[in-house]
């Protein structure tokens, strides 16, 4: 489904993606760890053109992205993004925030809208929300509902960078079954997390990245009870 042909990526000097093949199949999901700076992030914004790439090919269903224009509008609608902080509008309600892009770019009526954004907020287990503003919601009910507002726009895949990082303890776990969910239900995702024990329950493969490079691929069990490169042992020793 998404195809990644010897990408590179520079910011300057900065070699920041170095010659990076993946493919990820319909329906997997895809883990990606590795230590600060080794290009997770940036990866993510390669795959929806948040980033544009230096070298290589991205496509999405066999299209190539465009870099920018209209079509990469609508490319980039087939691609969900949800990041470490939860950059919903503030100044727009529950219910606002997840219609607003199926309306836009979409063309959905607002009525259809509201009703498919209501089931997506049941789904995620914050319907009761959908009148309040974002600051009266917790931080896992605000990743939720940045959550059913990505999967609004009936994307292809979805991509989460970090999506817990930024939350205390106790919600971690309700934004982690909302994704368990979503991958159980056949989901294209990739998942940058350093949260083993989604790794091991809804990844289908693990891709351990260091300096800008992919170092290993593996299943979660084999990855984190063999890893085969220092690069892994050493990084899994100081996280597990
Ligand atoms: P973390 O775990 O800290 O989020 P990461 O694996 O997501 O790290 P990236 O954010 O992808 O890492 O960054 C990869 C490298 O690219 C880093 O060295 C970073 O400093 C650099 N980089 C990222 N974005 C930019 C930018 N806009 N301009 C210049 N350098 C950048
Ligand atoms: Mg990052």
């Amino acid at each position: 489904l998404v195809q990644l042909r010897g990408v590179n990526k520079y910011f300057g000097e900065m070699h920041a993606l170095k010659d990076i093949n993946l493919t990820i199949g319909r329906g997997e999901v895809v883990v990606v760890i590795g230590p600060s700076g080794s290009g997770k992030s940036t990866l993510c914004r390669t795959i929806n053109r948040l980033e544009t790439i230096s070298e290589g090919s991205i496509t999405i269903d066999g299209e190539e992205l465009p870099q920018e224009g209209k079509e990469l509008a609508r490319l980039r609608a087939d691609v969900g993004m949800v990041f470490q902080s939860f950059n919903l509008f503030a100044h727009k309600t529950i219910l606002e925030n997840v219609t607003l892009g199926p309306m836009k770019v979409r063309r959905m009526k607002k009525a259809e809208a509201e009703q498919l954004a209501m089931q997506l907020l049941e789904r995620v287990g914050v319907e009761a929300q959908a009148q309040k503003y974002p600051a009266q919601l917790s931080g896992g009910q605000q990743q939720r509902v940045a959550i059913a507002r990505a999967l609004a726009m009936e994307p292809k895949v979805m991509l989460f960078d970090e999506p817990t990082s930024a939350l205390d303890p106790e919600m971690i776990k309700e934004v982690l079954d909302a994704m368990v969910s979503l991958a159980q239900g056949g989901m294209t995702m990739v998942v940058v997390t350093h949260e083993m024990g989604f790794a091991r329950t809804a990844g289908d493969r693990v891709v351990f990245m260091a300096d800008g490079e992919i170092v290993e691929e593996n299943t979660p069990e084999e990855f984190f009870t063999h890893p085969r490169s220092d690069r892994a042992k050493d990084f899994l020793g100081k996280i597990l």
